[in-house]
């Protein structure tokens, strides 16, 4: 093995953990890998990453690329070939040597490891293998390890990056054919789908052979994820939501992370430096993704045509139920489940505390609050016992006006502006 110049390699860490920043999509949660035994570490069940930035960004990943030298153009990306800027490249075993020596210290719980495509993507690929084959076989590391894919590496070096890697993402980046061909024509949303049909393939195959082999190996075993930016390209919230919508059914995608574009790049087919980066809608979509993971939205009812974006005042659970009065109030006290969780200000949680309660008592609004419901929204949108006086002086006209007014949301006051992350 050769000898690591701890010197050089800080100086290639600096470039490499800036240049991989803006790659959003490293959550980590849901790998779960026991130490067998004289291994190092393991990785939990409830996710490995506990410190989330507030919009969603991850910290605790050794995060980094393998270089930000890359043939390819995207105008999006500050590695893009055509880019002015500070390049390097670790080895394999510098990535090996940091990772272990971070996770030791404790300062990190596992590794997410990009890369720009230096040669082609399979050399590339190849070399992200080598690093989680070799923490995984030689050093017994059972922590966390998050992979990108890289464009046009072979099905093969995906299978076995498959064999390592908790998770494995496959970026869009662009949420539209036309603004990807525009930004990035290297690149096309056919050839980045197809590995995520490889590992949905695999996904399946290795787990129905674990019914019958219990020592078959783990594929990807915490999924796979991808990410989008936003605000990059002129696309509507509606192909952002449609495109993920199609991502969670058609390749069991475990998460779509939203990254909205911070101008860095002076490029004609960009938004100019100094346009602000667009975190309340990047926020947003997050909401409105979650509607669709776990209270049952399908994207054509978060964001509608006519209408194609996001409401920014307001989170799109009470953007919907501004705009479908005709489904309320809603009376809790026979309501079904599903109907529930869509009340403004009563999450899933709530909604099966109300399910169980009902049973016994007539519920009121201070019932609700007591099981965490945020009653200064919902109140508008509930039939309980007796009179709900809050509804009585609102019309079809003073409706969103009013109950915007009287909502604090958490994001009000950064409707216009940069949304702090602490
Ligand atoms: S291929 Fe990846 S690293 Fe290279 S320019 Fe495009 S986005 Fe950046």
């Amino acid at each position: 093995m050769a000898t690591i110049n701890y010197d050089r390699l800080q100086g290639k860490l600096n470039i490499l953990a800036d240049a991989a920043k803006y790659d959003v999509s490293c959550s980590s949660s849901a790998g779960t890998r026991k130490n067998q035994g004289g291994g190092l570490g393991d990785a939990s069940a409830t996710g490995i990453c506990h410190s989330y930035t507030e919009d969603g960004r991850c910290v605790s990943l050794l995060k980094i690329l393998l270089t930000n030298h890359c043939i390819y153009d995207c105008a999006y990306c500050t590695s893009r070939k055509s880019n002015d800027t500070p390049r390097a490249a670790f080895t394999v075993e510098e990535v090996v040597d940091l990772t272990m020596q971070f996770y030791r210290r404790n300062y990190i719980e596992g590794l997410f490891l990009s890369s720009g495509i230096f040669k082609s993507g399979d050399y590339t690929m190849e070399r992200l293998v080598e690093v989680a084959k070799i923490l995984r076989t030689r050093e017994r590391f059972n922590g966390y390890i998050h992979l990108k894919t890289i464009p046009g590496a072979s099905k093969e070096l995906l299978l076995e990056a498959g064999l390592y890697a908790d998770r494995l993402s496959v970026n869009i980046e662009i949420p539209t054919k036309s603004g990807l061909a525009l930004l990035a024509p290297e690149k096309s949303h056919d050839e980045l789908k197809a590995p995520m049909e490889t590992v949905k393939e695999e996904i399946i195959t290795i787990r129905e052979s674990r019914k019958t082999h219990k020592k078959a190996p783990k594929f990807t075993p915490a999924g796979q994820t991808s990410q989008m930016i936003v605000g990059a390209s002129n696309e509507t919230d509606l192909q952002v939501i449609q495109l993920s919508s199609h991502f969670y059914k058609q390749y069991d995608l475990k998460r779509v992370y939203y990254s909205g574009y911070v101008p860095m790049l002076s490029d004609n087919r960009l938004p100019a430096i100094g346009t602000p980066v667009p975190m309340v809608r990047e926020n947003r979509l997050y909401q409105a993704d979650w509607l669709m993971r776990f209270y049952g939205f399908g994207a054509h009812e978060i964001v509608e045509p006519d209408s194609p974006f996001l409401d920014l005042d307001c989170d799109p659970k009470l953007a919907w139920a501004i705009r479908h009065r005709e489904h309320f109030p809603v009376n809790i006290q026979t309501a079904s489940y599903e109907m529930i969780v869509r009340i403004p200000g009563i999450g899933t949680r709530t909604a099966r505390k109300i399910i169980k309660a009902r049973k016994f008592n007539q519920l009121t609004l201070e019932h609700l609050k007591k099981m965490g419901a945020a009653v200064n929204r919902a109140k508008y949108f509930i039939a309980t016992t007796g009179k709900n006086e809050h509804l009585s002086h609102l019309t079809r006209n003073n409706f969103r006006q009013y109950v915007l007014a009287q909502t604090q949301t958490k994001y009000k006051d950064q409707r216009s502006g940069q949304m702090a992350l602490f």
